[in-house]
C-alpha cells in the first residue's frame, strides 16, 4: 500500500477531533474575509451616504464587524485548543500503535536496528507523522474549501474576477507549493536521515564514551560527529532558502492578484457592472481569500518530510515478526516438562545450523546443566525455550504440546531466564526486583535475594533496597547486577528456570556457595543451567556437554566421568580445584 493512504488510514480512528479541527480553522479563515469585506463595504457605503447627505443603518453593519472580530480572535483561540487536542490524542495513539507491533518483534526482529535509531524513529519520526494532520492535512482542506466559497461569492459580481481570483490561489496554494516540494523532497528526505544518524552518533558517544576514552578514539567520534552536524546543518540550511523563495514568491503573487482585482474592478464599475460602493468590499475580498493558502507552501514541504519519516516507521512495522504466535489460544499442558527431539535452527536460511539434532529431556523438577565452550549454541537453546526464535526441524514439546502451538507471552509466563547479560533498569533495587513479581512482600523479596547470595550486599547499600542501582545498573558489580538477577528471577514464580552463566565472575568459594543455595531454593522446579564452569555439576540429574551445536554427551556426571570422555578431559582442564 502506498504511504499516504496508509498514513490517513491511522487517523481514521481521530477523524471527529480532526474535522472539528478543520472546521474552526475554515471558521477563522471565513471570518476573516468576511470582517474585511464587511467592512471595506461599510466604509464605502457610509461615505456614499454621507456624500449625498442620505442616511443609512449602521447598527447591524457595526454589529457584523464585531461579530466577525470576535469570531476570527475566538476561533484562533479554539483552532489551537481543538488542532492540538487532535495532534496529542493521535500522537499517544499512534506511539502505542508502534509499540503494539513493535513488541513482537523484540529483540530478535530487531537485531537489524541500533538502539539510537530505534530511539530516532519512536520519537523524532512519529512526530514527524503528527505534521501530516496539523500542517498538511488541515492547511489542505481550510485551502481547498474557502478558496472555492471565495469563487462562489465573488462570482456573484463578476465571473471573470473569480476567476482570476481562483486562477492565482491556485498558483499560490498548489503550482508553488509543488515546485517547492519537488525542490524540498531530496533534502527534506536527507534531513530526516542526517537527523537520525547524529543521534545515533550521539547515543553511541555518549552510551560508549568509557571505551572511546580508553581507546582514545574520541577525538575521531567527535570530528565524525562534526561531519554529520554538518551535513544537517546544510540540508537545514537548503530548506530554509527554499521556504523562504516560495513565501517571498507567493508575496508578490498575493499582491499582484490584488492589484488586478482593483484594476478590473474599477473597469467593471465603470461598466457599471459593480455599484461603488461594492468595490472595496470585492478587493478586499480578494486579499483575504489569500489567507486561506498561506499555508500551503509549508505544508507540501512538510509533505516531504512526513512521508520520508513514515517510510522509516512503516518499515520497521513491516518487519515479519521472528516467531508468529499462533491463532488460537495456547493449550493448557500436562505439566511443565519440556522435550527436544531432533530440533534444528539456522540464524539465515542458507546459513551454518547454530543447532542441530537435539535430542533433550526436561521432566518436571529436573536439573540438567548444558556445558561446552563459547559458540556451542547454549544461548540459541534458550532462545528456542522463550520463543524469541523458531527451530526450523525437529520439534520442542512443552506438557506434551509443540512449543509452536504456544503464544510466546504464554511461554515466556512458564519460563523464567537470567540471560548472560541481565538489564536493570534506571530504579530502586526494588523496583527491579518487583518487575518479576509485582505484589511481592519484602519477606519474599529477601527469601529470593538470600537465595540468590546478594541479600548482604543489598544491604549494605546506603538506602538499602531502596537504593537507586544507576544506568543498566551501573552503580554495582558486574557480580552484583547478575545475582540480582538471579534474584528477579526466582521471584517470578515460573516452573522452568534457566540460569545462563550465573557464576560468571565470581570466585571459587562464592560459586559453591551461590550454587549451593538455588540448588536449594529451587527444588520444585525444573533447572536447565547453561555454564562453562564444571563446578557442582556433581549435583545435576544430568549434564550434556554442547559442541557446534550438537550435544556430543550426555549423561550423569558419575557416568562421564567413568568413560573417556570430552567431558573428562574438560574437567581435567578447566574444574576449579576444591
Ligand atoms: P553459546 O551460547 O554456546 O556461546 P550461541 O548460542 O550464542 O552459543 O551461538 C551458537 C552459534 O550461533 C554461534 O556460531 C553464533 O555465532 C551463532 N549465533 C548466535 N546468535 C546469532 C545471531 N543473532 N545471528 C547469527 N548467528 C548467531
Amino acid at each position: 500500500m502506498s504511504r499516504l493512504p496508509r498514513l490517513v488510514r491511522l487517523f481514521l480512528p481521530y477523524w471527529r477531533w480532526m474535522g472539528l479541527g478543520v472546521l474552526v480553522s475554515l471558521v477563522v479563515v471565513l471570518a476573516n474575509m468576511a470582517l474585511l469585506g464587511v467592512a471595506g463595504w461599510f466604509l464605502a457605503a457610509m461615505a456614499a451616504a454621507g456624500a449625498v447627505g442620505g442616511i443609512m443603518n449602521y447598527l447591524l453593519p457595526a454589529a457584523a464587524i464585531r461579530a466577525f472580530a470576535i469570531l476570527r480572535t475566538g476561533g484562533r483561540y479554539l483552532e489551537r485548543l481543538v488542532t492540538h487536542e487532535a495532534t496529542l490524542r493521535f500522537l499517544s495513539g499512534l506511539r502505542v500503535w508502534f509499540y503494539e507491533h513493535v513488541e513482537p518483534l523484540a529483540p530478535a526482529g530487531l537485531q537489524g536496528y541500533q538502539s539510537g535509531d530505534l530511539l530516532s524513529r519512536i520519537g523524532a519520526d512519529i512526530d514527524s507523522l503528527n505534521n501530516l494532520y496539523l500542517r498538511t492535512l488541515v492547511p489542505m482542506a481550510v485551502a481547498v474549501i474557502s478558496a472555492l466559497l471565495a469563487f462562489a461569492f465573488l462570482a456573484r459580481y463578476s465571473l471573470a474576477l473569480a476567476a482570476i481570483n481562483l486562477a492565482f490561489l491556485a498558483l499560490v496554494g498548489a503550482a508553488l507549493p509543488m515546485t517547492a516540494h519537488r525542490l524540498g523532497a531530496l533534502p527534506g528526505a536527507r534531513l530526516v536521515e542526517a537527523s537520525s544518524r547524529l543521534r545515533l552518533a550521539v547515543v553511541d558517544g555518549v552510551q560508549g564514551m568509557g571505551e572511546l576514552a580508553a581507546f582514545g578514539a574520541a577525538r575521531a567520534h567527535l570530528e565524525q560527529t562534526d561531519l554529520l552536524s554538518h551535513a544537517l546543518t546544510a540540508d537545514q540550511e537548503q530548506m530554509s532558502r527554499i521556504a523562504g523563495s516560495v513565501s517571498a514568491a507567493s508575496g508578490v503573487m498575493t499582491n499582484l492578484s490584488v492589484w488586478l482585482a482593483t484594476l478590473l474592478g474599477v473597469v467593471l464599475v465603470h461598466q457599471r457592472q459593480v455599484a461603488t460602493v461594492d468595490l472595496p468590499m470585492l478587493i478586499l475580498v480578494v486579499m483575504g481569500s489569500f489567507e486561506g493558502v498561506a499555508l500551503l507552501p509549508q505544508a507540501y514541504q512538510y509533505l516531504g518530510h512526513t512521508l520520508a519519516a513514515a517510510r522509516r516507521i512503516f518499515t520497521v512495522i513491516d518487519t515479519p515478526p521472528p516467531v508468529a504466535d499462533p491463532p488460537d489460544a495456547s493449550p493448557q499442558p500436562r505439566d511443565s516438562g519440556l522435550e527436544f527431539r531432533g530440533v534444528g535452527l539456522r540464524y539465515t536460511p542458507s546459513g551454518p545450523w547454530a543447532l542441530a539434532d537435539i535430542d533433550l529431556d526436561l521432566p518436571h523438577g529436573r536439573r540438567v546443566a548444558i556445558i561446552g565452550p563459547s559458540g556451542a549454541g547454549k544461548s540459541s537453546l534458550i532462545s528456542l525455550l522463550v520463543r524469541f526464535r523458531e527451530y526450523e526441524t525437529g520439534d520442542i514439546r512443552l506438557g506434551g504440546y509443540s512449543l509452536r502451538s504456544f503464544r510466546g507471552e504464554d511461554m515466556r509466563r512458564m519460563i523464567s531466564v537470567v540471560p548472560q547479560r541481565p538489564h536493570l533498569f534506571n530504579a530502586t533495587v526494588r523496583e527491579n526486583l518487583l518487575l518479576a513479581s509485582p505484589g511481592a512482600d519484602q519477606v519474599r523479596i529477601e527469601a529470593a535475594a538470600k537465595a540468590a547470595q546478594i541479600h548482604e550486599d543489598l544491604a549494605a547499600l546506603p538506602e538499602g533496597y531502596d537504593s537507586f542501582v544507576g544506568e543498566a545498573g551501573l552503580k554495582l558489580s558486574g557480580g552484583q547486577v547478575r545475582r540480582l538477577a538471579i534474584a528477579r528471577a526466582l521471584l517470578k514464580d515460573a516452573p522452568v528456570l534457566i540460569l545462563d552463566e550465573p557464576t560468571e565472575g565470581l570466585d571459587a568459594a562464592t560459586e559453591r556457595a551461590l550454587m549451593e543455595s538455588l540448588l536449594a531454593a529451587t527444588s520444585n522446579r525444573t533447572l536447565l543451567l547453561i555454564t562453562h564452569r564444571l563446578s557442582a555439576l556433581e549435583r545435576m540429574d544430568e549434564v550434556a556437554v554442547m559442541e557446534g551445536g550438537r550435544i556430543i554427551e550426555r549423561g550423569s556426571h558419575a557416568d562421564l566421568m567413568n568413560g573417556n570422555t570430552r567431558y573428562r578431559q574438560m574437567q581435567a582442564v578447566l574444574a576449579p580445584s576444591p
